[in-house]
């Protein structure tokens, strides 16, 4: 089994990038994001405890990310290949991770540092909107859907998610800051990390990427 890891602030774009990557590869796309969304939204117990770091903006704890993410990485079976999303955010849960990946005799096979300035990420994060049906991004500013809160790919409903306000943002961006930007110098000492220019657009981003991999 194989795992890439895209590494960056919210709001530089790993999600959209993800979403292409997985169309063009055999990487499954994994989102912890994603994954916590879906545990508050069906009230399981890890849903439950998530909720409430979430809406603060803080990290759910260390221990429940790393079972979540093991978990999913146990059910594509030995040559399956994933593309980390938003894990690991802490030097713990990169500590975790490479156990785990020992233990499942996976390896890692490159980081790829998403970077944007500060002004674009609270830009892109106070506009985006998410389409309730089908998952799709929209920017209320800068890629407007064709009607006003509705998907242009299902019609479904357009909606901002809760830590998308600007108090959590900021905070957000701080909890980042502090950390998760130290995983940037241990996987650049490992010499794993790539580091790509989020300011051209994800589509810009995603075949350097692609070229490198
Ligand atoms: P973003 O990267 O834009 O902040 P995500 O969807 O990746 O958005 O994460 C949303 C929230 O989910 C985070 O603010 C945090 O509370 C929680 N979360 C996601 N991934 C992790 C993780 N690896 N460790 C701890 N908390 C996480
Ligand atoms: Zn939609």
């Amino acid at each position: 089994m194989k795992a890439i890891v895209l590494l960056g602030a919210p709001g530089a774009g790993k999600g959209s990038a993800a979403e292409k990557i997985k169309e063009r590869t055999r990487y499954q796309h994994v989102s912890t994001g994603d994954m916590l969304r879906d545990a508050i939204k069906c009230g399981s117990e890890v849903g439950l405890e998530a909720e409430t770091y979430m809406k603060r903006g803080e990290l759910v704890p260390d221990e429940i990310m790393i079972r979540l993410v093991e978990e999913r990485m146990r059910s594509g079976g030995g040559d399956a290949a994933y593309m980390l999303d938003g894990f690991p955010r802490t030097d713990n849960q990169a500590t975790l991770l490479d156990s785990a990946l020992e233990r499942m005799g996976g390896t890692l096979e490159r980081v790829f540092f998403l970077y944007a300035p500060r002004e674009l990420l609270i830009t892109r994060l106070t506009g985006r909107r998410i389409c309730r049906s089908c998952g799709a991004n929209y920017h209320a500013v800068n890629i407007p859907p064709a009607v006003e809160g509705v998907c242009d790919n299902c019609g479904g409903e357009l909606y901002q998610r809760s830590d998308d306000q600007e108090d959590t943002i900021v905070n957000r961006l701080e909890v980042y800051n502090e950390q998760t930007e130290g995983l940037i110098e241990r996987y650049e000492k490992a010499g794993l990390l790539a580091r790509i220019d989020s300011d051209c657009g994800v589509d810009a981003m995603v075949d350097v990427i692609l070229e490198i991999l």
